[in-house]
């Protein structure tokens, strides 16, 4: 069975999007995976099928309908659709390679972009959603973020990766930033590879790439390296 995504959007027309070229695209054009949409807006209230409404106790922008976005998921599952259900949303917990690797192991997502101000609250617990964020700023949508969050997916799907081995040593499945990479030519505007990589020798070169990934991780991300902080919350999530 295909890893199976449903991306629930007010913009179907964004995807496939890039997911539809190079690797991903490759992938969907195998069928181990499939991308598809569910427009919310066909769940909509009224002549001009209304999604969004004005802020419970005032405020600016709108809030999409928790019973109209309930409409869409109910429609987008199948039966026994196990499928975690992901909801886009900058208060999510943090998006992160291990996550990634659990969903690849899994049959699919349903995945909910939010638009406007976001989602009435009540959606979230009323259809069990996992709130999952990429990163400490704020989009305009959900649709960039559920991109990204099947980018990194389908690219762990087996056979996706043309070399297995690729996926092993790359950044945070370590868990460490990755070494740097050369390839010809040998010499750029006076700058040269490091001798070791053109040795020959894969002992010495292994233990280079290894010191390099330890320093750039203890230089840049430090917090890699670190015990994991448990129980307060935010930090280990
Ligand atoms: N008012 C909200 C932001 C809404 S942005 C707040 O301040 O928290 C509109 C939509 O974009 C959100 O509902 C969410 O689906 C998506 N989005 C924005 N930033 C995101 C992020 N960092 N990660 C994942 N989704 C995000």
């Amino acid at each position: 069975m295909p890893f199976r995504a449903t991306i629930l959007t007010l913009y179907p027309e964004m995807f496939p999007g890039p997911l539809g070229v190079s690797l991903a695209g490759r992938a969907l054009e195998r069928g181990e995976a499939i991308v598809e949409t569910c427009q919310i807006r066909d769940f909509g209230r009224g002549r001009h099928r209304a999604v969004d409404d004005t802020p419970a106790g005032g405020g600016a922008g709108m809030v999409l309908r928790a019973d109209v976005l309930a409409d869409a998921i109910d429609a987008a599952s199948y039966e026994g659709d196990t499928r975690p259900r992901l909801l886009m949303s900058p208060r999510g917990r943090p998006l992160r390679q291990d996550y990634v690797r659990e969903l690849a192991a899994g049959e699919g997502a349903l995945i909910v972009c939010g638009r406007f101000e976001g989602v009435d609250e009540r959606i979230i617990e009323g259809r069990s959603l996992t709130e999952i964020s990429i990163g400490d700023y704020v989009l305009s949508g959900g649709e960039i973020a559920a991109m990204v969050l099947l980018d990194a997916v389908i690219r762990l799907l087996p056979g996706v990766m043309g070399n297995d081995q690729s996926g092993v040593h790359e950044s945070f499945e370590a868990p460490l930033l990755e070494h740097p990479h050369y390839t010809r030519p040998a010499e750029w505007e006076g700058r040269t590879i490091p001798e070791v990589l053109t040795s020959g020798n894969h002992g010495a070169v292994e233990r280079w790439r290894r010191a390099e990934a330890e320093r750039l991780t203890r230089e840049r991300r430090p917090d890699l390296l670190a015990p994991p902080v448990r129980g307060t919350g935010a930090s280990d999530r």
